[in-house]
């Protein structure tokens, strides 16, 4: 019993090959060369050059210089080599299966609520999950993970401020500290900016980038603070 042919959508390869057998024809006349075209009755059976794509499953001209082309395209090749890696994986799978351990055996962490299916193990082995961190420790690591998140393993970009403090064109600075009187209370001015009018300004002021990121900071910094008043 020969296998099924199991045809997919046909590459690039093997459509340039049937175009040239249907070029300046109807639709109706192309669809029964087509026909005639992948029962192979059509090409010339002693050109070496014309193979069956090993993806597609569809006639295609072999293009190389060498020769040596099993797939009619390089789309058919990479889903010959996925599906090639995927069977050579299953197969791995099965001879070799991966060794659970302890923790996976007896952990159904999938669940909504976790649970252990042995007391013995739970105490083994829960406490390196549950080793308690400082709020500060745990503000870090979130920090730390979301600084990965943003930069991977790369180095925070320095940034450069052209100053050298000595620039004698720029003029002095003068700065006036305004005079207090404490014993006196001062008038209080308060002024409202709308949300809107909040928004504009800082998305006027910062880039979308760095208006994210405080946004985080500040969401870190309000984490560490709950976790301080819960001691
Ligand atoms: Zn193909």
């Amino acid at each position: 019993m020969t296998p099924k042919t199991i045809y997919r959508d046909p590459g690039s390869g093997a459509i340039e090959f049937a175009k040239s057998f249907i070029r300046g024809l109807t639709e109706e006349s192309a669809l029964l060369v087509i026909k005639h075209l992948v029962a192979g009755t059509l090409h010339d059976k002693n050109d070496k050059r014309i193979k069956t794509c090993v993806y597609c499953n569809y006639f295609f001209r072999d293009q190389t210089r060498p020769g040596n082309a099993k797939a009619c395209s390089s789309e058919c090749k990479v889903g010959f080599d996925t599906l090639n890696r995927a069977k050579r994986r299953a197969e791995e799978a099965l001879l070799k299966p991966k060794k659970k351990g302890r923790r996976e055996e007896y952990y159904l962490s999938w669940f909504e609520y976790p649970f252990w299916l042995n007391e013995y193990e739970m105490i083994k082995q829960s406490w390196k999950q549950e080793a308690p961190y400082s709020p500060e420790k745990l503000a870090q690591i979130a920090a730390a993970k979301e600084r990965q998140k943003l930069i991977g393993g790369k180095q925070k970009p320095k940034r450069c401020v052209p100053y050298k403090g000595d620039e004698k064109d720029s003029g002095k600075v003068f700065i006036h500290f305004p005079k207090h009187n404490y014993r006196k209370p001062s008038n209080i001015v308060v002024s409202n900016m709308s949300r809107e009018e909040i928004d504009n300004y800082f998305c006027s002021r910062y880039s979308m980038e760095h208006l994210r990121l405080e946004r985080q900071r500040a969401m870190n910094l309000a984490t560490a603070k709950r976790y301080k008043g819960k001691e």
